[in-house]
């Protein structure tokens, strides 16, 4: 479904992504785990052509979106949940639901809102209130409710389990494994790489800038270097 061959990506001279190959296929959940500053948010980013890869291609569906603008690529099948949450402080719920979906039809986007509130009830019953008076973990389930509201057939989290208490990161894994059931190819990016190694079909280790591992998500959570880097020993 995505394809990243030999990708790089720079900041200036800084160099943040190093000939990356990844793919992601449909129906998958895939995690990419890594350090800080290795790249992962960059990776994402460099999906959704900001930044753009300097050399390699990213193709989705079979189609080649290196050089695609970012609002096209986002309005043809990806989503992005980013870092941060972002969501909209001042306006409630569903206004900032309905800015997810904000060039789509008022029926697609009235649907649209009603899928996430099926998801979410939590969101249904705050849909009037203020998304900066909501926790960490409502503001989360905001973020990627808004990503959902064009319909993703891939959805790309970024870190979305940062922060929040123990409790809330076990409702955000579950209900990253119901959108997958839903039919939606799910690409995570976390720093909590043991729970994202138990939920993934498949993962892979990143280290400034380049892919040092691939696998399956048992297999690495079984992986010494692994445990070691990454899982606290
Ligand atoms: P974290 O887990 O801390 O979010 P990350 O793995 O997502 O880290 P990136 O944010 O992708 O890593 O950063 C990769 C590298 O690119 C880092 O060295 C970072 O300093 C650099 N970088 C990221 N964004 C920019 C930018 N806008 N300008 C310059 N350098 C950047």
């Amino acid at each position: 479904m995505l394809t990243l061959t030999n990708v790089c990506t720079y900041y200036g001279a800084i160099q943040a992504l190093d000939q990356v190959n990844v793919q992601v296929n449909q129906g998958e959940i895939v995690t990419l785990i890594g350090a800080n500053g290795a790249g992962k948010t960059t990776l994402l980013m460099t999906v959704c052509g900001s930044p753009r890869a300097s050399s390699g291609s990213v193709v989705f569906e079979g189609k080649d979106i290196t050089q695609q603008p970012t609002h096209l690529i986002m309005r043809n099948g990806i989503a992005l949940s980013p870092e941060g949450r972002r969501v909209f402080p001042d306006l409630t719920v569903s206004e900032n639901l309905k800015m997810g979906g904000f060039f789509l039809s008022k029926a697609d986007i009235e649907a649209g809102e009603d899928h996430v509130y099926e998801l979410f009830p939590r969101l249904k019953e705050r849909a009037q209130q203020r998304a900066g008076t909501m926790s960490g973990g409502e503001q989360q389930m905001l973020a990627i409710g808004r990503a959902l509201m064009t319909q993703p057939r891939l959805l790309l989290l970024d870190e979305p389990t940062l922060g929040l208490a123990p409790l809330i990161i076990a409702q955000i894994f579950e209900i990253i494994q119901t959108i997958r059931d839903e039919g939606v190819t799910v690409f995570l990016v976390e720093q909590n790489a043991n729970k994202a190694l138990q939920i993934a079909d498949r993962a892979y280790v990143l280290e400034t800038g380049k892919v040092i591992m691939e696998d399956t998500g048992q297999n690495l959570l079984a992986n010494d270097e692994v445990r070691k880097a990454y899982l606290g020993g």
